[in-house]
């Protein structure tokens, strides 16, 4: 029956209250304290959600960003963003990244964080960053609420970093790195987007750098999402495991839907995660669903289909909860990243 696919549990004896199946005309009752859960057609918990707080970005990272950078945007208010994250929350999500676009170029960051923070039942809210500006941001952010940060980071040189980012100045992002560790934003993982002929050469380098910091380095395989569109410059997890891989000794994952299959070795503080969505898919674990910053629910990165939540925000809470099931309940199976897949959004305004 439809209805129990959205119940996480039913003990017997507990008082009830009632609900509405979205698409039905059926009610149910889940006991008072038990918390609705969000199980899409294919069987999957959904309780992770990744909200981009703005598809602006001040980096230009080849193989994430539209090559149009005039779109205006029109983004949600925070007000806006709370409520969708209180109703996503009141549904069963109870993990949220905060992503972007660079989410440090909003000036109410520390509120939308403390914001989410004051939200009961989030259990892990963690935020994406290019770090060029974390430095000065990092401890205002852990006192807000934020608890853990994932730093993108491509190269450890300065000029082959500026070239990657359009720009980009790496030394920021190492201070970053030392600030986000220093005031406890741990764990800190770096993601590294791996591509053939670009950065390839400093695989080593980043597992050295895992080897001596107490931060977890994220070899990430190059999605079809930005400006390269050529898959013979995906390098895979597997050619990394088999070129550098030697000594390390895979960790058990931490929680069920983990999307990185993670290794340390012999004298690491830290450790190395690999990403790898495009060799060995984990769509059928996949646990996430993302809201970008114009109000839109994806409820899958590799599919084009979006759900609108502005109407349903204009409609009251009912409607929101109702379009988010909705939107939950259809999640696509899988990505079609395989095929001749074609995003009209890139990663930056995704959310990644
Ligand atoms: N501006 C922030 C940052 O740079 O971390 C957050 C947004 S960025 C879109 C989030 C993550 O998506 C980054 O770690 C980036 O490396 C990753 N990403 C972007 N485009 C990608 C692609 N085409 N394939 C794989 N990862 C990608």
């Amino acid at each position: 029956m439809q209805s129990a696919r959205f119940l996480r549990a039913m003990p017997e004896g507990s008082p009830v209250v009632s609900a509405r199946i979205p698409g039905t005309r059926l009610e149910f009752c889940p006991p008072v304290g038990y918390t609705l859960s969000m199980v899409d057609s294919h069987g999957r918990n959904i309780e992770y959600l990744r909200l981009s707080l703005t598809e602006r970005c001040n980096l230009r990272c080849v193989y994430c960003r539209d090559r149009d950078l005039s779109r205006p945007e029109s983004p949600l208010s925070a007000a806006q963003m709370e409520r969708i994250l209180r109703a996503m929350v009141s549904l069963g999500i109870n993990r949220v990244r905060l992503t972007g676009g660079e989410p440090l170029l909003c000036a109410d960051l520390e509120q939308i964080v403390a914001a989410a923070n004051a939200i009961p039942r989030i259990s892990d809210l963690a935020m994406t960053t290019n770090g060029q500006l974390l430095a000065y941001r990092a401890a205002g952010l852990k006192r807000a609420g934020l608890m853990r940060i994932n730093i993108s980071l491509d190269s450890l040189r300065a000029d082959r970093y500026r070239d990657i980012t359009g720009g980009g100045n790496v030394s920021q992002v190492l201070t970053g790195i030392d600030a986000a560790l220093t005031c406890g934003l741990t764990p800190v993982k770096l993601n590294c987007v791996v591509i053939r002929g670009v950065n390839d050469n400093e695989i080593n380098d980043f597992i050295a750098l895992a080897r001596e910091q107490a931060l977890t380095v994220r070899f990430i395989e190059l999605m079809p999402l930005g400006g390269i569109r050529d898959d013979s410059r995906r390098v895979s997890t597997e050619e990394i495991l088999i070129s550098h891989g030697g000594g390390l000794v895979e960790i058990p994952p931490a929680y069920s839907g983990q999307p990185a299959r993670e290794y340390t070795g012999p004298g690491f503080r830290g450790a190395v995660g690999f990403i790898s969505a495009m060799s060995r898919r984990f769509c059928t674990e996949c646990n996430r669903i993302r809201v970008t910053s114009d109000g839109k629910l994806r409820p899958c990165l590799g599919d084009n289909r979006e759900i609108d939540l502005r109407e349903s925000l204009s409609q009251g809470e009912d409607a929101l909860r109702e379009a988010i099931r909705i939107g939950v309940y259809r999640k696509p199976g899988g990505h079609h990243f395989s095929g001749a897949f074609e995003s009209p959004r890139k990663m930056n305004r995704i959310g990644g």
